[in-house]
């Protein structure tokens, strides 16, 4: 049995999960990050320089708050909010990629590459890059270029390189495609940064360990504040990188309860959801073995959210261990469930959480009643509403009472 505070193993595993699944030309260059990542992860020095930018730059730590409104409307356990939302770029994702543009200058490479669906990932590098000096070059499907406009634009602005993806259904599994080609062709010169805690080893771990400063600042912010660790945490999963990140610093404390919240999006039928862990079965993708929607031959299935942000028909092989051992529950919260969470917490405390928070919102207004008020659920607000406000009111603010 692994020790969970020192997963993964060499190879990348999590018990059956991770690994590295690689063309031969990719193997030994990924096998060389990991070194070099093992090398520089203990390093004094690369700790200092990152942790001086999550506290000037990034505005770290951000705040614990206790949303006594939204407690109170539910009449149980105390909500409290890891705001990262607040973080410089409006969500957590700046958190690792800072980690891996710090790590591609260590490198001694001048440019960093990756894929983007939403364009949140995209962003995030992008600043990452702008701040490090270093080039950047974002792969984005067609389809998702012409609906993520606003981003589109901020990653120009930010001086980094659009490039469109015209193949297969031109979203984001293309996308990716295009960028592990590019990465091929030229895996001297770049780094390729992963968006979350997916992808070869040893980006699942590495991106846990830069994400694992959410966790340590909660579990001494929640303490000073309460003199108790929270009963229960609740984030959710996409790849799973915002969850982790919280998970990370409470894994050993069995008393702390930990939710998933993956979602159900139209419904449990093929291609209205993304609920990887509840539905799919182990396969592998892009490059490590996880849980997956998949066909019977093994093939990723379309996926559906309402969050772009969480539909990935994968999950990190962290999740999927944790899983498997029951140490964190996966549930799910829909489309629905979401949107109601989304205009609960915006009338009832004054912030517009992410679609994709508000999946961890959504499962919370669950949880709460089921509590007695001494009990206490830390939800991790992974990011801000803004880049959705506009979709949501044109898609469902009647219901709301929101004319524009
Ligand atoms: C990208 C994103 C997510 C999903 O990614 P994880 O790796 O599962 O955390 C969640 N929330 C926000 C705000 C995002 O931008």
């Amino acid at each position: 049995m692994q020790q969970l505070g020192q997963m993964p193993d060499k190879q990348g595993y999590f018990g059956a999960y991770g690994g590295a699944y690689l063309p031969p030309q990719l193997t030994g260059i990924m096998k060389d990050i990991a070194d070099k990542y093992e090398q520089i992860r203990n390093e004094k020095e690369f700790h200092e320089e990152l942790y001086d930018l999550y506290t000037h730059y990034v505005g770290r730590p951000s705040p614990i708050f206790h949303a006594r409104r939204l407690s109170q409307s539910q009449g149980g356990a105390q909500i409290y909010l890891k705001r990262e939302d607040l973080n410089h770029t409006g969500a957590h994702k700046i958190n690792h990629c800072l980690g891996e543009a710090l790590l591609a200058k260590r490198l001694g490479k001048k440019k960093v590459i990756a894929e983007t669906g939403a364009g949140q990932h995209g962003v995030a590098l992008a600043t990452a890059a702008a701040l490090l000096g270093l080039e950047c070059d974002i792969y984005m499907g067609e389809v998702d270029i012409e609906k993520e406009h606003p981003n589109v634009v901020r990653m120009k602005i930010l001086g980094a390189r659009v490039v469109p993806v015209s193949m297969g259904t031109r979203t984001l599994k293309d996308a990716v495609d295009a960028c592990f080609m590019a990465y091929l062709e030229d895996p001297d010169t770049q780094l390729y940064c992963i968006g979350s805690v997916v992808g070869p080893h040893p980006f699942p771990a590495m991106v846990r360990d830069f994400q694992s400063v959410v966790g340590r600042e909660a579990r001494e912010q929640f303490l000073s504040m309460t003199g108790r660790l929270p009963d229960n945490l609740i984030a959710c999963v996409g790849g799973g990188s915002n969850a982790i990140g919280l998970f990370s610093a409470f894994l050993e404390d069995t008393q702390v309860g930990m939710y998933g919240v993956e979602p159900s999006g139209l419904s449990f039928k093929p291609g209205e959801h993304a609920a990887t862990m509840t539905m799919g079965k182990p396969g592998i993708i892009h490059g490590f073995r996880c849980y997956l929607i998949q066909d019977e031959k093994g093939e990723p299935l379309p996926v559906y959210s309402v969050a772009s942000g969480l539909d990935y028909p994968g999950v990190g092989p962290q999740h999927s261990y944790l899983k498997d051992i029951e140490r964190v529950h996966y549930v799910t919260a829909s489309d629905k469930d979401a949107i109601d969470a989304f205009f609960m917490l915006s009338r009832v405390e004054g912030i517009i959480p992410a679609l994709e928070s508000a999946h961890a919102v959504a499962y919370a207004l669950r949880l709460a009643p089921k509590l007695t008020p001494d009990r206490s659920i830390l939800i991790n607000l992974s990011g801000r509403g803004d880049k959705d406000i506009d979709f949501v009111v044109r898609k469902y603010g009647k219901d709301y009472g929101v004319e524009v």
